[in-house]
């Protein structure tokens, strides 16, 4: 099959690196990818939101498949754009028409889809642009911390934790008066829930799904997660407090009511559903839904996955998925992002990355890099994802931090307290 991925970042290469192994991959091709997939695909100077482009791009390379890594061309839609077209009826595209992909897209669209199928997440009250004071009176009915969230997509920066009261009321003021722009006119209050937090990913056809090995994140840039949100500093997978009892009710409560909601809406969903999730007192409740794989988490999923992904993915577009086994390989996956000194605030790009052909045991998933000749260059925040495998959680780390020491840019950074807390 001849394969386009869209995306360029460290998810796109985790997934370009294991589809490149299946048996039935012929071409594979990324739009734009990075330094790292240059290395085992070749990369299209092409926008993931150029449809039209995209169009021309499949007809003259004969794709088979399409594959969507980031979320903003699935709310464009993306799917919907391939699907209602007749000269791409035979291309297969895996994501979630634009739909379904609101539940990534709007936090009160999801929150409504939990409550209509009973799948357990925060309390919550939505309010529109007209309704100030209804949200100021609300959050005097809460106790601390506030927990404010902009309904539409805001680059991750749409959530506010806040202990003050009067603080929340300003903040939630600003954001109906349009602080994160049309994202946030629409604001989701919601209970504050505390607890260790989790992520499931789980393929689906729109009826049936496999369940992927579960990760957690770091998302924090500083060490004891201190600091301000990043768009992921490390994972690891598994994840020892997700055992067998809490794993069982989230598979029960989560997983399954949700892939019965999809298909219970008729949504046209082939792709995978993140669930952002969060412990609390032994029961797993949704943080969030996102309607594609998680950044870092790819990262440590895909080294796991030991069965045939493009087979998976195959699978899911014909909708044959009751049928597929997902093999799982029992070791450790760690993963830790070497970061842009100043991330996640501004950052210098065009660093050299030096050292790579000396790491070994460890797999340096590429996440903000482009190719200068034959010079390796940063040209993101998040740089590089160094990967490893090991029987325990420390044989991993180890060969994870023995490699962020091997490569070197300046300014390189990275937490140095990835899976400690586990
Ligand atoms: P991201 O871009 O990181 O995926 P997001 O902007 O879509 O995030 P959420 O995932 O809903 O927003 O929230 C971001 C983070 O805020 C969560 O990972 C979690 O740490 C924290 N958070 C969100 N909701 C709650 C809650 N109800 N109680 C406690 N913490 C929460």
């Amino acid at each position: 099959m001849n394969i386009l991925i869209l995306g360029g970042g460290g998810r796109e290469h985790a997934l370009a690196w294991k589809i490149s192994q299946s048996a039935n991959c012929d071409q594979l091709y990324l739009a734009p990818g990075n330094a790292g997939t240059a290395s085992i695909a070749q990369n299209v100077a092409l926008s993931p939101e150029d449809f039209p482009a995209l169009k021309l791009f499949c007809l003259q390379n004969a794709i088979d498949m399409v594959l969507v890594g980031p979320e903003a061309p699935l709310v464009a839609g993306v799917v919907d754009f391939f699907r209602q077209d007749e000269e791409l009826k035979n291309v297969k595209i895996i994501g979630p028409a634009q739909a379904a992909a609101e539940l990534e897209g709007s936090k009160k669209f999801a929150k409504e889809f939990m409550a209509k199928y009973q799948i357990p997440t925060a309390a919550y009250r939505s309010f529109s642009s007209g309704e100030v004071s209804e949200a100021e009176a609300f959050l005097e009915s809460l106790e601390a911390p506030y927990v404010l969230k902009a309904d539409g997509l805001a680059a991750g920066k749409g959530v506010l934790i806040l202990q003050d009261l009067q603080e929340a009321k300003e903040e939630a003021k600003a954001m109906l008066e349009g602080k994160f722009g049309d994202a946030s006119k629409t604001l989701v209050i919601e209970e504050f829930l505390n607890g260790r937090e989790f992520s499931v990913f789980a393929l689906t056809d729109g009826k049936d799904h496999i369940i992927l090995p579960v990760a957690k994140d770091y998302k924090r840039i500083g060490e004891g997660d201190s600091g301000p949100n990043t768009g992921g500093m490390g994972a690891v997978s598994p994840v020892s407090f997700v055992d067998d009892a809490l794993w069982q009710k989230t598979v029960a409560q989560v997983v399954e009511p949700t892939i019965k909601g999809l298909s219970s809406e008729s949504f046209d969903y082939t792709g995978f559903v993140f669930f952002g999730l969060i412990e609390v007192k032994g029961e797993p409740k949704v943080i969030e839904y996102n309607v594609r794989m998680g950044d870092p988490e790819t990262e440590v999923v895909m080294p796991r996955l030991k069965s045939d992904l493009l087979e998976h993915l195959n699978a899911a577009a014909e909708g044959r998925l009751a049928e597929e086994k997902i093999e799982i390989h029992p070791e450790f996956c760690t993963t830790v992002m070497a970061v842009s000194e100043g991330y996640p605030g501004s950052y210098a790009k065009g660093k050299e990355i030096t050292g790579l052909e000396n790491v070994s045991d460890c797999i340096p998933f590429h996440a903000g890099t482009k190719l200068d000749g034959e010079k390796v260059l940063s040209s993101g925040g998040r740089v590089i994802a160094l990967s490893a495998m090991g029987p325990n959680k420390e044989a991993a780390l180890a060969k994870s931090y023995a490699a962020a020491k091997t490569i070197c840019f300046e300014g390189i950074q990275y937490r140095k307290d990835i899976g400690f807390d586990l």
